[in-house]
């Protein structure tokens, strides 16, 4: 079996969409399934659409997920340039080339005429398709104007009657009527390809097998077809994939900021949490399971699991799934990530990180959380005084200024300030007077917290604080308290 070659072939716009990620990922994981090579190439012949450092946005996302191509602008390779700027005077002797063979042929037409034409055809409702006008000049009257320097482009010439049809490995038989193809432009003005032509002549040259790629392009595809029979080239297999879609109706968009990579990465979502996750919106391993590393992916990946229908992208199943990845992240890596969050807010306090950290690994959703969750620390925040009412904890206003009354002197005698000795201490007192813990610990916390849900207990809390601000607090809510 001839060796699987499979490309990603973004254009470098600034961004990666979470699309275009995930295409890049089931082709990587296609081609190391089958033991093949995965090819970067880079379609910037859209000089107008250039973005500085674009190609490093798409070089960063792909390293930084552990995709690393086998050939590509960087690394190179048998087949190159994998750059198509830099491939660009390869393409006009192909199309001259389909040009003799009557596959295609040289338009004068101006772009104020093809204005006018269009702007006729929608005034009767109608779809603006070229007319195939430069198709009646002679072979001379073609030449004439090719020798006095008249700008064209090249055109594919395109079947009227009939139906282009073709097999996708996702999408099963398509078939279009020929009537709905243009005469697309395969070679621009200014002498550079269109997306259109070069997609074809490089994925050829490049000995492209699978064509993996959005289902944008399936309708385009049977134009592409034409090209590689005009030649006599292989066709691809097409494994064209479905959108990546917020629910049924909304794509993911750029205003909502759920569209790009990058707008995970910066929230503080793993990458390794995303790109498992991305893997499942469009593809399912045919059991149960959820979890899977980048060589995991690889073993389980099939292509004939592709779904056909479009893949919702679940920002809380995904927010699920990352909790569960920096759960288990090696603690020393959370510390260092956390600590640009941490400091958010509480720059400049002396507090113990690491035990923060320890506190916070597994209840972290997501990084960018992390800020709001922490800021009590910082802030002792505004609360109401029913939140000392606990039922199970048999705790109220009353319960809480009484017991809270025990407890402050008992704190106030610690000297050592650890958690232990805040613990043994406090526990101690408890035990002596009767109470319930909870009865003790619920007012504790919330006089010191100020919220119902905090990392850690009293203990940890009020270790985190300091002595000179637990005991501050405690004064606080005494007098809060009445
Ligand atoms: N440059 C095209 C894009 O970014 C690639 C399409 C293809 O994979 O053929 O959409």
């Amino acid at each position: 079996m001839k060796e699987v070659r499979t490309r990603f072939a973004p254009s470098p716009t600034g961004f990666m969409h979470l699309g275009g990620v995930r295409t890049a990922l089931y082709n990587y994981l296609y081609a190391k399934k089958m033991g093949g090579k995965f090819i970067l190439r880079i379609e910037d012949t859209d000089q107008e659409r250039f973005v500085e450092g674009a190609t490093e946005v798409i070089y960063d996302t792909l390293k930084g997920c552990g995709m690393d191509w086998d050939e590509g602008p960087d690394v190179g390779g048998d087949y190159g340039p994998y750059v198509q700027s830099e491939r660009k005077d390869m393409y006009l002797p192909y199309a001259q080339e389909l040009v003799e063979k009557g596959a295609a042929y040289y338009c004068f037409c101006t772009p104020e005429e093809l204005d006018e034409r269009r702007a006729a055809a929608e005034a009767k409702g109608e779809v603006f398709k070229y007319d195939k006008h430069c198709m009646n000049l002679s072979k001379e009257e073609v030449q004439e104007k090719l020798n006095a320097g008249v700008p064209y482009v090249i055109r594919l010439n395109c079947p009227t009657e009939g139906e282009s049809a073709y097999d996708d490995v996702v999408f099963g038989h398509i078939s279009f009527p020929n009537s709905d193809l243009d005469d697309m432009v395969l070679i621009k003005a200014d002498g550079m390809p269109t997306y259109n032509f070069a997609n074809v002549i490089d994925d050829h040259l490049m000995g492209i097998t699978h064509v993996m790629r959005g289902m944008e392009y399936l309708s385009s595809t049977p134009k592409y077809n034409l090209l590689y029979n005009a030649f006599g080239w292989d066709i691809p297999e097409y494994v064209h994939l479905t959108t990546v879609m917020r629910d049924a109706q909304h794509k993911l968009s750029k205003r909502d900021g759920d569209a790009y990579y990058s707008d995970f990465i910066d929230k503080g979502y793993l990458k390794e949490a995303l790109i498992n996750y991305l893997a499942l919106v469009g593809w399912n391993p045919g059991d149960d399971r959820e979890f899977f590393t980048m060589d995991e992916l690889v073993e389980a990946f099939d292509i004939h699991r592709l779904n056909n229908s479009p893949g919702i992208f679940d920002v809380t199943k995904l927010t699920w799934m990352n909790a569960q990845y920096i759960a288990k992240m090696d603690f020393e890596d959370y510390l260092k990530m956390a600590t640009p969050w941490f400091d958010q807010v509480l720059a400049g306090k002396n507090m113990d990180y690491r035990r923060l950290a320890e506190l916070m690994q597994g209840r972290t959703e997501v990084f960018n959380r992390i800020p709001e969750m922490v800021s009590f620390l910082a802030e002792m925040p505004e609360y109401e005084l029913s939140l000392y009412f606990h039922k199970k904890m048999k705790c109220d206003e009353n319960v809480a200024k009484e017991n809270l009354a025990l407890v402050l002197p008992v704190i106030e005698g610690i000297q050592e300030w650890t958690e232990a000795n805040l613990h043994d201490t406090v526990m101690a007192a408890i035990a002596e007077s009767g109470k319930k813990n909870g009865a003790v610990l619920w007012p504790l916390r919330i006089a010191i917290s100020g919220l119902a849900n905090t990392p850690g207990g009293a203990f940890e809390i009020a270790y985190l604080l300091g002595r000179e601000e637990t005991l501050r607090r405690l004064h606080a809510a005494m007098d809060k308290l009445g």
